[in-house]
């Protein structure tokens, strides 16, 4: 199958390139995924609750009601979606070879493309310590941002994992709504940035447990209670009563079946030109969370897929343009 504009991943950002693509009458097809990354179509908002900062919802929507919106939105103005996972691709020539999980080997006929919009998000890492599973979502979070204003976590002590730049600021956001925070740091140094560390170290509410892993987390069988500490020197353990528990040792980007064939940072994420979606490739973009690791948010990601959709659009009008005036010249 040929396509003017193939998008894969289906967060917001690439429903919201879906829909910018499929009005401007580009017949977009995006490619929503199969559990791609760990995560069901729809993307990262399909692993929350309640979505509380997304603009047109006053009262909060829940993340999956809000990405069968995107969804029905990216239909209604005729997206062909394809619940479909893509492994492999060959960006060195146009038009563009994309392959499809269950169609993947030598002999296999590729999807065709002039332009393509990589829209597959990023996965937040998780330790997958033991009661993980049992208490996800019920005291065990990945976003701060997201979750830390949740009545489970008001006037109560938390504890976020990690030592970067986005435990020490979401240790300090989550000071916001909790009695304490602790920050538990594998070793004895923070990776953060000094003014970040500072801000979190010199903050009231917070301590920092440095040589410590987080090594259990437990409950009263509905929701966390307290977590299993254990210290990385001496091996020693012990119970510290919390709330919740945030990870925040950081996310991976969606990228490895890209195969080296766009330029990512030193962690995998997809750079682009500053201030656009353009990425190395001509013809070739990216939207959303797969090539921020900033800001990280949906409205952030839903921006980045409206950017990404007019910039094909405008590249597939540079090709018409082209090739319409070789056409002339015969
Ligand atoms: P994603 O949402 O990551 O979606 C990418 C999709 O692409 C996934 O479905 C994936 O399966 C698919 N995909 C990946 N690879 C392929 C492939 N090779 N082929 C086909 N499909 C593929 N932000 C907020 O603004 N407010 C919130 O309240 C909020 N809550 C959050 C709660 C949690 C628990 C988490 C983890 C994040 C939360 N976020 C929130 C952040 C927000 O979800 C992300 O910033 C946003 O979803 C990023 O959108 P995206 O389109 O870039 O990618
Ligand atoms: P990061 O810089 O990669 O830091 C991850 C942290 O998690 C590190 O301290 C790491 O420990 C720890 N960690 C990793 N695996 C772990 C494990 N299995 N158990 C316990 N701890 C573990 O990730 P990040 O903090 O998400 O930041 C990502 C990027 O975004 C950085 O470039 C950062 O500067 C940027 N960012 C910037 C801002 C800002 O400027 N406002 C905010 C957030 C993020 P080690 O140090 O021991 O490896």
């Amino acid at each position: 199958m040929h396509s003017k504009v193939i998008i894969i991943g289906s967060g917001p950002s690439g429903h919201t390139a879906a829909i910018y693509a499929a009005r401007a009458n580009l017949e977009p097809v995006l490619f929503e995924g199969m559990m791609a990354g760990g995560v069901a179509p729809g993307g990262q908002l399909t692993t929350t609750t309640e979505v509380e900062n997304f603009p047109g919802f006053p009262s909060g929507i829940t993340g999956s009601e809000l990405t069968d919106k995107f969804r029905e939105q990216s239909e209604r103005f005729g997206t062909q979606i394809i619940t479909e996972t893509i492994t492999r691709v060959d960006l060195s020539s146009r038009p563009f070879k994309l392959w499809r999980e269950d169609a993947d080997g030598d002999s296999d006929e590729p999807d065709t493309c002039d332009s393509l919009i990589v829209a597959t998000g990023a996965t937040a890492k998780r330790l997958n310590i033991a009661g993980e599973d049992k208490y996800w979502q019920r005291g065990m979070s990945a976003c701060a941002v997201c979750d830390g204003a949740a009545p489970l976590f008001r006037n109560k002590p938390l504890v976020v994992i990690g030592g970067g730049d986005s435990a020490c600021e979401e240790a300090t956001f989550l000071t916001k709504y909790a009695s304490h925070v602790y920050i538990a740091v594998r070793r004895d140094a923070f990776r953060a940035s000094n003014i970040m560390a500072k801000r979190a170290m010199n903050h009231p509410k917070i301590t920092v447990l440095w040589n410590t892993h987080v090594i259990e987390a437990k409950g009263d069988g509905k929701v966390l209670t307290h977590v299993v500490l254990q210290d990385a020197k001496t091996k020693e353990t012990r119970n510290l009563d919390v709330s919740g528990l945030f990870y925040a040792i950081g996310h991976t980007p969606n990228t490895a079946f890209l195969n080296g064939q766009l330029p990512t940072d030193e962690t995998g994420y997809l750079l682009v030109k500053p201030g656009t979606s353009l990425t190395d490739v001509k013809g070739v973009f990216a939207a959303g969370d797969v090539h921020d690791k900033r800001y990280r948010q949906a409205i952030t990601a839903a921006g980045s897929g409206c950017m990404a959709a007019l910039d094909a659009e405008k590249y597939l009008e540079e090709l018409e343009a082209e090739a319409q005036e070789k056409a002339s010249k015969l």
